[in-house]
């Protein structure tokens, strides 16, 4: 959209008599949108703090001393760009460890198999297990073979029917199987398509039953083990983990804000989470939610807009295997509620924001339609965007406090090959093209900015 088109639709929203309005001169509105989007164009701030996070610090899984760099290097980020208040807030994290992991086919032919152990898995004993594999494609064909699968590997082979459906098999396969006395559990991975490319994530046992090592396959080695026993061939597989669970570690979430200037303590909160798994960069998953959160800010500061309510940025830790960053927020801050305006989370990938979703757990159907219809009014200013607003899902790490009552504004990209990567050596900055950050970081940045100048509440 042209930049005269995105004025046009400012003015309009601005005529419309928006929450913007009441509080904002129409004129200052107007120009602000473009101001940030132009800003966004021209330093590419998003862009160079991703490639930095990426290249030189990498992926950062809790408890390794690559998240503690960038909680540091966050900070510094933060202060440089002149936002206040900068200060980390701590939490105990969890720290599982990979270690040496092989896997390979016996039988029916010879060959290594490409695996990643799941997160939180317990190792194989030393030196790996022998086995059959039994290949399985749902549950119900779990639980139809039942004491069969006393002794064996079992492999979830379940087709991608999206993340939300699939990932089930993923989280509970290994408690599943070890109730029938499996001695381990493989998984397709959970995405759509595959370059041999094996994706992690986490897993979680079930305290009734023993805790078998479990990793995920590519979508190539599930789908020739499917067909193997759909020949009747016996399929035998060594797999060897290293995985351990050390004592749970120290980490932090990063805060910084912008204090607004007539309501300080009205708090709009912009976030990402600073934590990955440990294989490719985290590019995507989450660093871009990072760099994005960061960049809002900034372009905000670097232009001197002075917001009525505070802007406060918060950058997570350890949303990928335990959520003790969003718990730890939630607990900490429990008496300032009711002023958190909104909880904005953007942990969806690198393509550009279409659509803000807002999450109001305690509201009544009526009073969620009421929180709609002002968000989308909120939002007639960012129409240049084409952004839409919906009700929908906020984000991991405010959940906890979105379940408490706190409004949660899920940011969510465009995700037409999030998926193809997530979690996979393939996470890399490679995959991020400059000019979507630039336009995420702008709207986001915009629509902060729109919420910390109204006067609007979603609870
Ligand atoms: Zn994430």
């Amino acid at each position: 959209m042209t930049s005269s088109h995105c004025l046009l639709s400012l003015l309009l929203a601005s005529s419309l008599g928006s929450h913007l309005v009441a509080q904002t001169a129409p004129e200052a509105l107007t120009s602000t949108a473009e101001r940030l989007r132009t800003e966004a164009s021209r330093t590419n701030g998003a862009y160079a703090d991703l490639a930095w996070l990426c290249d030189r610090i990498g992926h950062r899984l809790s408890g390794s001393p690559q998240l503690d760099q960038a909680i540091e290097w966050a900070q510094g980020r933060l202060k440089a760009a002149g936002l206040v208040n900068v200060h980390t807030e701590a939490a105990m994290v969890p720290h599982w460890v990979r270690g040496y992991e092989a896997a390979e086919l016996l039988l029916p032919t010879h060959h290594r198999v490409n695996i990643l152990g799941l997160g939180g898995s317990v190792g194989t004993p030393k030196g790996g297990l022998t086995a059959d594999v039994v290949v399985v494609g749902s549950f119900d064909e779990l639980e139809k073979l039942g004491p069969a699968l006393k002794g064996k590997i079992v492999l979830f082979d379940v087709p991608y029917a999206g993340y939300g459906h699939t990932v089930v098999y993923r989280h509970d396969g290994a408690a599943r199987a070890a109730k029938f006395g499996a001695v381990a559990a493989l998984v397709r991975s959970v995405g759509p398509v595959s370059l041999d490319t094996p994706h992690t994530g986490a897993m979680d046992y079930d305290p009734g039953f023993p805790k078998i090592p479990t990793a995920s396959v590519t979508l190539e080695a599930s789908t020739q083990m499917r067909r193997m026993q759909e020949r009747g061939e016996r399929i035998q597989l060594r797999l060897e983990m290293g995985a351990q669970t050390l004592p749970d570690a120290p980490s932090a979430n990063v805060v910084a804000e912008i204090r607004g200037t007539e309501k300080p303590e009205e708090v709009v909160l912009l976030s990402g989470h600073l934590d990955s798994w440990d294989v490719g960069q985290g590019a995507q998953d989450d660093g871009t939610g990072t760099v994005v959160a960061m960049e809002a800010a900034r372009l905000i500061q670097s232009l001197g807009l002075k917001p009525r309510r505070t802007i406060r940025v918060v950058l997570w830790t350890n949303e990928e295997n335990g959520l003790r960053g969003g718990k730890a927020y939630r607990d900490a801050h429990r008496a300032e509620f009711k002023n958190i305006i909104a909880a904005l989370e953007t942990d969806s990938g690198s393509e550009p924001i279409k659509s803000f979703q807002l999450e109001l757990r305690k509201a009544s159907p009526q009073a969620k339609a009421d929180a709609l219809a002002s968000m989308k009014k909120l939002g007639e200013g960012l129409a240049c965007f084409k952004v839409t607003f919906q009700l929908g899902h906020s984000g991991a790490d405010v959940s906890p406090m979105v379940a408490e009552g706190v409004p949660g504004i899920g940011v969510e990209h465009a995700g037409t090959h999030y998926f193809d990567i997530h979690h996979t050596q393939a996470d890399t900055f490679d995959k991020v093209v400059k000019e979507d950050l630039a336009f995420s970081s702008a709207a986001l940045a915009s629509f902060a900015y729109a919420l910390a100048q109204s006067d609007v509440r979603f609870q």
